[in-house]
């Protein structure tokens, strides 16, 4: 083999801090620095934000707990409301969901107080959950003949801050909502009880279609059953830098939605996927890695966009 020659050597030691690599790391480190003993802004009401998408296995719960986790993590306090029977939210946030447990479902269908089903996470101060159970899946048919079926949510969450200020308990700061993927009778009562939706929307090629459609049925919500509901926020998700695919349609989704974009996209992290499986959101399981620092840049923004628009 030949031997590497001092010039070669020069031009490797020099090179190294431009490969993609390299400046991905440093990039990194200035992230990490940048989000060190971050505190974020308390809002001075309640924001509630159901993050949904008719879509399924967009991002959806992925995002409810992580951004609810960094949103915490940063001095907030939180509730997340899990009204997807599957409880894949429960499960991110260590939260028991087994079938006797008080869950959501008894909130909806049996008007239990939301105070009496909300259980501590065990790893984050401030964060909370109102779990779902599998018995949710019987409460899309069982709601219809209730009365007051769509606001059931709503009367909820408002009697739970209620007793939050009669109790001296600290009110929550944000509320997520994280819904099943479908426009049922949950959704709608997600809707409902929102001042925000949430979207979160993966970079690939179907992304954009069913959108119009969710589009619309929050339209339809904003007519008949809450004028305030806005789309306040989009966030990409799953987003792989190396396609072209994903740059066009987050170009094309930026287009479309400037103002609710946010400029920070989570990528595809396989520590992401794993957190659920330790019961954790990434913010605990791999609190340095990309996915943690990306949900960690999402919430700064949720939270100062919602400060700056106060504001004005
Ligand atoms: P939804 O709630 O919209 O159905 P999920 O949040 O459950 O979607 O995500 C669907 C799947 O994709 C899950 O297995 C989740 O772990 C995985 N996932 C979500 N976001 C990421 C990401 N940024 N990187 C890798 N896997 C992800
Ligand atoms: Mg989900």
């Amino acid at each position: 083999m030949e031997p590497v020659s001092r010039e070669t050597e020069t031009i490797v030691s020099a090179e190294i801090p431009d490969t993609p690599l390299a400046q991905a790391v440093a990039r990194d480190v200035r992230r990490r620095k940048d989000l060190e003993g971050l505190r974020l802004p308390r809002p001075a009401r309640t924001r509630v934000m159901t993050v949904a998408n008719q879509k399924g296995g967009v991002g959806k719960t992925t995002s409810s707990v992580n951004l609810a986790a960094a949103l915490a993590a940063s001095g907030l306090e939180v509730l997340v409301i899990d009204t997807d029977p599957q409880g894949n939210a429960s499960t991110a946030l260590g939260a028991d969901h087994r079938a006797e447990v008080p869950s959501i479902y008894d909130v909806l269908v049996d008007g239990t107080p939301m105070a009496e089903v909300i259980q501590d996470c065990p790893d984050i101060v401030g964060l909370r959950c109102a779990p779902a159970t599998i018995d949710l899946a019987g409460a899309e048919i069982e709601l219809v003949s209730l009365v007051a079926r769509e606001t059931r949510m709503k009367t909820a969450i408002a009697a739970y801050l209620e007793h939050c200020t009669s109790t001296g308990r600290r009110v929550p700061d944000y509320v997520l909502i994280d819904c099943p993927p479908s426009l049922g009778l949950l959704t709608i009562n997600a809707f409902v009880a929102a001042d925000e939706v949430l979207i979160p929307i993966q970079c690939e090629y179907y992304a954009l279609e069913g959108l119009s459609q969710l589009l619309k049925n929050i339209e339809m919500i904003r007519t008949h059953l809450n004028p305030g509901l806005h789309v306040s926020t989009i966030l990409l998700t799953m987003f792989d830098a190396r396609t072209r695919l994903a740059a066009q349609v987050a170009d094309e989704v930026r287009e479309h939605f400037p103002e609710q974009v946010l400029a920070t996209t989570v990528p595809r992290s396989v520590r992401i996927s794993e957190a659920p499986s330790y019961q954790q959101t990434v913010i605990t399981y791999d609190p340095q890695g990309t996915g943690a620092l990306s949900y960690r840049e999402a919430a700064r923004e949720i939270a100062e966009r919602g400060a700056t628009k106060e504001q004005a």
